[in-house]
């Protein structure tokens, strides 16, 4: 593939492992010309069920914004590219194996939220009180007191 930077064509695979139980290929490649790095995946096209956001709308699902979403929930906090991956195989596997044909964009804020919540912690209750829009203080506080209990 050229090179995302430069778009150069004199690019190499320098990586190269199986992800999410064996079911994505994780790479990492390397331009020639300008020596920048970046990461792809390959996954099987299997049919995914259209996702319904809230306005309605229908579009396809996309593995890649998913995985975007978690990384930023993710932001400089201690869990590896592995564990993420690992999240976003699971979500996949979950809402392929509902045999649905459509996946509202509310359950898949959930599907985030509780990997997240194995995650960190700390970004599950940043996630969720932008996603939840928790309505006051108290749910929030009580929401915090709920993963406390879990953490013991
Ligand atoms: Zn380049």
């Amino acid at each position: 593939m050229h090179c995302p930077f430069c778009s150069a064509d004199d690019t190499k695979v320098i990586d190269s492992r199986l992800v999410s139980e064996g079911k994505s290929v994780r790479r990492r490649r390397e331009c020639g010309l300008c020596g920048e790095r970046w990461t792809t995946f390959e996954t099987a096209e299997l049919l995914m069920p259209k996702l319904v956001k809230r306005d309605g709308s229908r579009e396809p699902f996309d593995e890649a914004k998913l995985r975007q979403g978690l990384r930023k929930a993710l932001e400089k906090r201690p869990v590896s590219d592995e564990a993420i991956d690992a999240a976003v195989g699971r979500m996949m596997d979950r809402i392929r194996e509902s045999g649905e044909r459509e996946v509202k964009s509310g359950q898949v804020g959930e599907a985030v939220m509780g990997e997240l919540r194995q995650l960190d912690p700390v970004a599950y209750v940043r996630f969720a009180s932008v996603y939840r829009d928790f309505q006051d203080v108290s749910e929030f506080q009580s929401e915090i007191r709920r993963l406390k209990r879990h953490a013991r």
